[in-house]
């Protein structure tokens, strides 16, 4: 009897818990905002803007702003010879470089600008082949200039910052 009422009692206890648990999930948070410098983009500067507002235009969650004078920027973007790629240390958080060995076999660069942000917002390469995954990088044929994630990465994106998801540091090259 008395394991009876011990049982009925934790029912209730968790009947209250799960009812607290839906009532107290937090309302839809303000996009984080992530600053980027693309002073040092060279010859690439609105090309990493165009980047930046593909992304702005297909998640909700963050938003790629351009740093305001004197902040420091939470990703710095570069431009050099070799194949674009991204050095992350946190989620948002790192660097990446418009690279021309890609630019000048031909791969069409907002698509390399927006791919490259998105390894800043937690998306590894999925070398699918496909033009419609943007996360498939050099896989899809050099023709491509699809510079839109497909869906799936979008809602990956709008998850990883739903909640501050941790995702581990890491170094993506193009090619
Ligand atoms: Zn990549």
């Amino acid at each position: 009897m008395l394991l009876r009422r011990i049982a009925a009692a934790l029912v209730a206890v968790l009947a209250i818990g799960g009812f607290q648990a839906v009532t107290a999930a937090p309302a839809a948070a303000a996009p984080r905002t992530l600053y980027y410098d693309a002073s040092q983009a060279q010859e690439f500067k609105s090309v990493v803007d165009q980047g930046a507002q593909i992304w702005n235009s297909r998640v909700t969650n963050v938003r790629l702003l351009p740093v305001p004078a004197g902040s420091t920027p939470n990703i710095r973007v570069y431009a050099d010879n070799g194949w674009p790629r991204a050095q992350t240390t946190s989620l948002g958080n790192g660097r990446w470089y418009m690279g021309r060995q890609a630019v000048n076999q031909g791969y069409y660069q907002p698509r390399i600008a927006a791919h490259e942000f998105g390894h800043l917002l937690g998306l590894p390469d999925r070398r699918t082949g496909l033009c419609t995954d943007l996360m498939s990088g050099s896989s899809a044929p050099v023709s491509c200039t699809n510079a839109y994630p497909s869906a799936t990465e979008a809602s990956t994106v709008n998850r990883n910052f739903a909640t501050t998801a941790s995702v581990p540091a890491g170094t993506f090259i193009w090619s």
